[in-house]
């Protein structure tokens, strides 16, 4: 079992594969935790991995209607900090959005990449950042409660102007 780094989510690849071991692990960690990943949890979970893009919690909403009738926004918020809390996805905090974790059997740090011309979102593991920060940290007498890192600016893709689902990036503006 491959257990390296996750298909950089601009590059081309079979998205199907990332939504299928997104919710198998989900069902895999739930069960051993004894956590209940109810119908409307898994929806959700499979409703943030349509895409590697951030996605808002009133989008949700949205799009968990034609499911669910009787959907409200608390019924996204309860399933949201479920999910958050067991790890399968993590919380964008600049964007005040929400991301499938791609690697949430394993206890990780957050180096986040948000493209901001296709929106997609790269978790990274950056393991040499985080160690450095620590070290910073450490030496400031800080204690940390949460460390995540948001960064950004265009992806890979973008910046090779082949943006997915998109003409590319727009050429500047004339004045
Ligand atoms: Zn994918
Ligand atoms: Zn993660
Ligand atoms: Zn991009």
């Amino acid at each position: 079992m491959q257990t390296q780094a996750a298909p950089t989510p601009a590059a081309p690849h079979d998205h199907h594969d990332c939504i299928d071991k997104a919710i198998h692990t989900a069902e895999q960690l739930c069960m051993h935790r004894g956590a209940r990943f109810t119908p409307i949890r898994r929806k959700v979970l499979e409703l943030i991995w349509e895409s590697h893009r951030a996605v808002k919690a009133y989008d949700l909403l949205d799009r968990i209607k034609p499911y669910e009738q009787a959907a409200k926004p608390v019924t996204i918020y309860r399933a949201l900090e479920f999910l958050v809390e067991q790890g399968l996805i993590h919380r964008v905090e600049s964007l005040n959005a929400f991301i499938g974790c791609v690697c949430s059997d394993r206890r990780h740090e957050l180096l986040l990449l948000i493209c901001r011309h296709c929106h997609e979102v790269e978790e990274r593991p950056a393991v040499a950042v985080m160690a450095a920060l620590a070290e910073e940290m450490q030496q400031a007498g800080f204690s940390v409660h949460r460390k995540a890192i948001e960064i950004h600016g265009l992806c890979a893709h973008c910046v090779a102007g082949a943006a997915p689902g998109s003409a590319g990036v727009p050429p500047a503006q004339p004045a």
